[in-house]
């Protein structure tokens, strides 16, 4: 069944894989966005050789060179090399597998390590970086550069697939520019190489793994802290319907830390507030009665009261609640929220996984848990059948 599936879908996966295929390379703009003139290299492992168009020199472990930029030119310097002027672009490749190279930007930029081969053009005298990496050293930086207080290892291989297919589904994102992907929260938050040897390890355990729908397209992996008790559907929340986000109950977040929040707002404030923005009926008794009582005690809604125009989310972001998932209770002067779980409510519920991962599930049923009919396989399974 699943080779079947393979072959429906290859036409749909050789467009994502034309640029990467056969080098499982990805090209990362680092340092996006960032005004950088000038970049000192140290060779941290490894030999690197720099070049544009002919081989310039090479460096071993420990060895320095200074790269400026000069309008939209390069320079570079070593010490004992002759320097290079008037670059369009240089080249700094990995002569071993394991070559890792510390950039040193000028300013107050972070010092950073990063791995494998460097593509550097200049614009306007800033310099360009775009780290030519391998797709699974990558993920492992993003896992690490992207860890929040889940730190466990089962969770770890949970974000390395999950990583794994962003990158995979996004792959074209900044194409127009000459890259695959930024560093920054806009794609995926990396900051180089990866030091953890557990994330590494569970990048490593998944390697080649990627989450795809029914329909055989890469999921989009969106994660939220707590559900508390039930999943959203995504058009719920971003109008548009997924075969994979659909709302589940979740029984194993319901101890976790944000299982439940209360809130409290003046009654007359709230009223005013629903008048303003929805032209609520205020002067209707009976519906103020039931906006003061409003529930939601085991199921989802997605609107107030029923009302159309006054969606759950429109109320969540205005009163800054945690989640949309709350009850009302009327307490004379003032209204008591009573709510349940934090964040949007969409695809996997972080605190609900943790817990399953206490009680010995693995990763992989984690995300079958939490994703509607997806399939985890093996993106090289694909490229095997392509060749
Ligand atoms: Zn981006
Ligand atoms: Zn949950």
């Amino acid at each position: 069944m699943k080779r079947l599936l393979f072959l429906l879908g290859l036409l749909s996966w050789l467009n994502t894989y034309e640029l990467f295929a056969y080098s499982h390379i990805i090209n990362v703009n680092i340092y996006n966005t960032t005004y950088i003139k000038e970049i000192t290299v140290t060779v941290i492992s490894g030999e690197y050789s720099f070049e544009s168009g002919n081989c310039l020199f090479t460096l071993e472990k420990n060895c320095s060179a200074t790269i400026t930029a000069e309008g939209k030119k390069i320079t570079i310097k070593s010490q004992g090399q002759a320097s290079s002027h008037g670059l369009k672009s240089l080249y700094i490749k990995s002569k071993a597998k394991d070559g890792v190279l510390q950039i040193k930007p000028s300013g107050k930029y972070h010092t950073r390590n990063f791995e494998d081969d460097f593509t550097l053009t200049s614009a306007d005298g800033s310099l360009r970086i775009i780290n030519n990496i391998d797709i699974e050293k990558y993920v492992a930086g993003v896992v690490e550069a992207e860890v929040g207080m889940f730190k466990n290892k089962e969770f770890y291989k949970v974000q390395a697939v999950a990583c794994r297919t962003y990158v995979l589904k996004n792959i074209r994102r900044h194409i127009e520019e000459g890259f695959n992907v930024c560093d920054k929260e806009h794609c995926q938050v990396y900051y180089g190489k990866c030091r953890t040897e557990e994330i590494l390890n569970a990048v490593e355990n998944t390697r080649y793994f990627v989450i795809i729908d029914k329909d055989l397209n890469f999921i989009s992996a969106v994660f939220h802290s707590n559900c508390g008790g039930q999943t959203v559907n995504s058009e719920n929340v971003w109008s548009l319907p997924s075969t994979y986000l659909k709302s589940i109950r979740d029984t194993f977040c319901l101890k976790s830390k944000n299982a439940f929040w209360e809130y409290r707002i003046n009654k007359q404030n709230f009223l005013n507030y629903l008048f303003k923005t929805f032209q609520f009926p205020i002067e209707d008794t009976a519906m103020v009665e039931k906006a003061c009582n409003f529930r939601q005690l085991n199921e989802r809604k997605v609107s107030f009261l029923d009302m159309t125009p006054i969606h759950l989310k429109l109320l969540r972001n205005d009163l800054k609640l945690k989640s949309t998932f709350f009850s009302i209770y009327d307490e004379g002067e003032t209204l008591l929220f009573k709510g349940k779980g934090f964040g949007h409510g969409v695809g996997l519920c972080q605190e609900g996984a943790m817990e399953m991962i206490n009680q010995g599930f693995s990763y992989d049923a984690i995300i079958k848990y939490y994703y509607t009919d997806v399939y985890i396989v093996s993106y090289e399974d694909i490229l095997k059948l392509n060749k």
